[in-house]
């Protein structure tokens, strides 16, 4: 029988193909052949999840209620007791030694063959053990596929062409199943901004996620048609169905095609309004993508991931090496460095032992709030980037600015650090811009004030959404809220655009929005010229500017603006985007 399933688009693109289910309880262990000179790191690698797993259970049983009853302590006792037996400890690697295998396959042999004991036994009791050895088997699975990097070069079985469902996914399991071709993901949890969303559109794999009740309905091997953008699995289509979406891929195909073609050209509208258009980037590596895209620039580099998964913070040396080789790798193209933003969603290891906790996160200290706190954190920081504006043009951005006092302490340290680097003859660009990010209402409402003190404004769409909605950003029960089509949002960004206008600045967005085909149309009738986005979403941005007419856009968008019926806004950007034919976003 054919039906509908209704999720979260949360990467576009359509997919045919039949399903694979992933077990619900078990994560997904695929078997890989690794050459013989990398089973010592793997032996290692398995090791390492056993401690990670340990740890984990430690940390588990320390936060267990004095008032609860002993037999949870006994509970985790007995699991850590599990990782410390043999049967976990050597046997595993035994198999890793003989079959020259990834370390998730071996964890998985030995447990099916424990489990396999366990069942064949009659006492009732122990058979039940067997949900024990899963539980204490997933955990070391799951620290095992957290960082999946000695897997990389192995090659892997075949999921081609398949349409996976799971409840959930680990980065790790998205990456390893797109380097397999899988043709879409599917998955129960997660919304728009779950790491499944992100990755499976990095990755450029269609996905669907929050699709609840998926796996009440499915079964292995149907066929279903995924389609990404609108968030619908349709299953057991029918011949009619297939035919319409194998049509539909061609034409995306071809429409993709086409803007492959665009990677020199310049981004500038029908009417002849030219458009900045650079990337976001997270990495240095990957400003090898953004140039392979075509940016003008990087617009948003955001630095706090120099500063995750390890111990103690770099220092500044090692950051001025780092952004030092970003400006060089851009050969004369801009870059906008933005200071650190840890905290809420970017949590960093020991980034502040000792520091109460807290039940707001995202109001809490996070971004310029704690570089304002930790000078010590901060200023190695600055002066690392003001030592690397020496190579090429770089701006230096404040994340999270909620007044233009705040602003005003920022630059006082910047300025601070000028003078000291002018008195060591450091050199550094005299000129280099300062901008701010409008990311929390307040700044957006006095953008005006901004404006007037800093050299360019960047609107972070993201966090401007949450804090504008009172919507967390990556609680997935609340998604539903999320709506860049807000009236209150719209407003925000208006005021920003207005303000920067009339100041004489550039405002720029470099939140998710800028990057959403939807959006772009209707940005540039706001008045927005300048979008950072992911590179992954370059070309197209590009495409439909060079397809739009500012003076055909300008008057739906005043429209739209004004309508007060959420639906009937989201038809109106819809009539937008189909302005001048249709087109296929
Ligand atoms: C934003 O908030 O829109 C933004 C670009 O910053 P981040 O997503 O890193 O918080
Ligand atoms: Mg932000």
């Amino acid at each position: 029988m054919t039906f509908a399933l209704q999720g979260i688009g949360a990467s576009k693109g359509i997919a045919i193909g039949k399903v694979h289910a992933i077990e619900r309880t078990q994560p997904e262990v695929l078997e890989y052949a690794l050459p013989r000179k990398f089973v010592r790191s793997e032996i290692a690698r398995y090791r390492r999840a056993l401690a990670s797993a340990k740890a984990e259970l430690r940390a588990v049983k320390q936060k267990i209620p004095e008032s609860a009853a002993s037999d949870v302590a006994a509970f985790i006792d007995t699991h850590l007791l599990m990782l410390e037996d043999s049967v976990l400890t050597s046997a595993p690697i035994d198999i890793i030694r003989q079959r020259h295998c990834n370390a998730e396959w071996a964890l998985r042999m030995q447990r099916d063959e424990v489990v396999g004991v366990f069942e064949a036994m009659d006492d009732e009791y122990l058979r039940t053990r067997k949900d024990d050895v899963d539980h204490v088997v997933n955990r070391v699975l799951r620290a095992l596929l957290k960082p999946a990097k000695s897997t990389k070069k192995a090659r892997a079985r075949s999921l081609k062409g398949r349409v996976v469902f799971a409840d959930d996914l680990t980065p790790a399991d998205t990456v390893l199943m797109q380097h397999q071709g899988v043709s879409a993901v599917v998955t129960d949890f997660g919304g728009p901004h779950s790491h499944t969303a992100i990755l499976a559109n990095s990755l450029g794999i269609p996905a669907v996620v929050g699709l609840h009740a998926a796996w009440h309905y499915l079964r292995d091997d149907e066929l279903v048609i995924v389609d990404g953008r609108q968030g619908v699995v349709i299953v057991e289509p029918t011949d009619a169905m297939i035919r319409f979406y194998r049509k539909r891929q061609r034409e995306i195909a071809r429409y993709r095609g086409a803007r492959q073609k665009l990677r020199k050209a310049a981004a500038v509208t029908v009417d002849g309004e030219p458009v900045g258009l650079q990337a976001n980037v997270e990495l240095p590596e990957d400003i090898k993508a953004a140039t392979q895209m075509g940016a003008e620039g990087v617009g948003l580099y955001r630095t706090e991931f120099l500063f995750m998964n390890r111990e103690r913070p770099p220092d500044e040396e090692e950051q001025y090496q780092t952004y030092a080789k970003v400006v060089k790798a851009l050969r004369g193209a801009p870059v906008t460095i933005r200071t650190m933003d840890l905290g809420a969603d970017k949590q960093v290891d020991g980034a502040r032992p000792g520091a109460p906790a807290t039940t707001n996160p995202a109001l809490g200290v996070r971004a310029i709030r704690l570089c304002l706190k930790e000078p010590q954190l901060f200023v190695p920081q600055v002066r690392a980037i003001l030592r690397a504006s020496a190579h090429g043009p770089i701006r230096l951005m404040i994340p999270m600015l909620s007044s233009v006092q705040e602003l005003s302490q920022v630059t006082d340290i910047i300025k601070q650090c000028r003078i000291e680097l002018r008195n060591q003859s450091v050199e550094y660009d005299e000129a280099i811009k300062i901008g701010a990010m409008i990311e929390v209402p307040a700044a957006a409402l006095c953008a005006d004030q901004f404006a007037r003190a800093v050299d360019f404004l960047s609107i972070g769409t993201n966090d401007l959404i949450q804090y504008t909605i009172a919507v967390d950003r990556v609680d997935d029960e609340v998604n539903y809220l999320y709506d860049p089509l807000h009236p209150a949002v719209l407003k925000l960004i208006q005021i920003t655009i207005g303000a920067g206008r009339k100041a004489g600045i550039p405002v720029a967005m470099c939140g998710e929005m800028a990057g959403d085909s939807r959006y772009v149309r209707l940005l540039l009738g706001m008045g927005l010229r300048e979008f950072s986005v992911h590179p992954n979403a370059l070309l197209e941005v590009k495409q439909i500017i060079n397809e739009s007419r500012i003076d055909r856009i300008s008057q739906l968008t005043r429209r739209i603006i004004r309508t007060v019926t959420p639906s009937r806004r989201a038809a109106l950007v819809d009539e937008m985007n189909q302005l001048d034919g249709p087109k296929i976003w």
